[in-house]
């Protein structure tokens, strides 16, 4: 099966477009106030795209490694497209993606998302995803996905519905997680 690489030259994947510089592609992440990531942004329209979705998977792809994520979603970056993408080996950009099972099991993971630098926060979820996606190629997959991956998966998704992750976290842990802010701040401060 052909996977959504990434880790290929632009060239070769924005095809019809014209050859973009690999450097110019990140995109800084809008402030965490913005009103993007409490939008529940519409499906990507394959048969008709307002944009190359090889072009989002490249822009995504450049903005995860300048700002060393796991996961990022288009409207961290503001742009108002239902895709994301994870890191992994290759990395995942997935359009439309839908959780079309998951475990019973659920478990608690600390995430951190690059809107909120710094917070940490237990939060509890399905241990396993299987998830239907879109690739940037237009090809619709389904897989399963679990540990870290299933958890960037949940957390990204979530960010398409304009939904953050201190939504999720119980009173407790998110205060948890402020204090701990406080001293990571503290202790780089020094
Ligand atoms: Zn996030």
């Amino acid at each position: 099966m052909k996977e959504n690489l990434i880790d290929i030259e632009p060239e070769e994947l924005v095809k019809g477009e014209k050859k973009l510089p690999p450097e110019d592609l990140a995109r800084d992440l809008v402030p965490s106030d913005d009103l993007i990531l409490r939008t529940e942004l519409d499906e990507f329209d394959f048969k008709n795209p307002p944009v190359s979705p090889e072009y989002i998977a490249h822009v995504l792809a450049h903005s995860i490694i300048r700002y060393n994520g796991l996961g990022l979603a288009c409207n961290q970056i503001g742009l108002p497209y239902r895709a994301f993408i994870v890191t992994g080996n290759p990395m995942l950009c997935m359009f439309n993606p839908r959780i079309v099972g998951e475990s019973e099991e659920e478990v608690y993971l600390e995430e951190g998302c690059l809107t909120f630098p710094d917070l940490f926060i237990k939060i509890k979820r399905p241990e396993v995803v299987r998830v239907r996606f879109t690739m940037p190629n237009g090809q619709v997959d389904t897989r399963n996905f679990q540990g870290i991956t299933a958890r960037c998966i949940q957390h990204e998704l979530d960010h398409l519905n304009g939904i953050l992750f201190m939504d999720l976290a119980t009173e407790y842990h998110l205060e948890q997680a402020k204090n701990k802010r406080k001293k990571i701040r503290r202790r780089n401060a020094k």
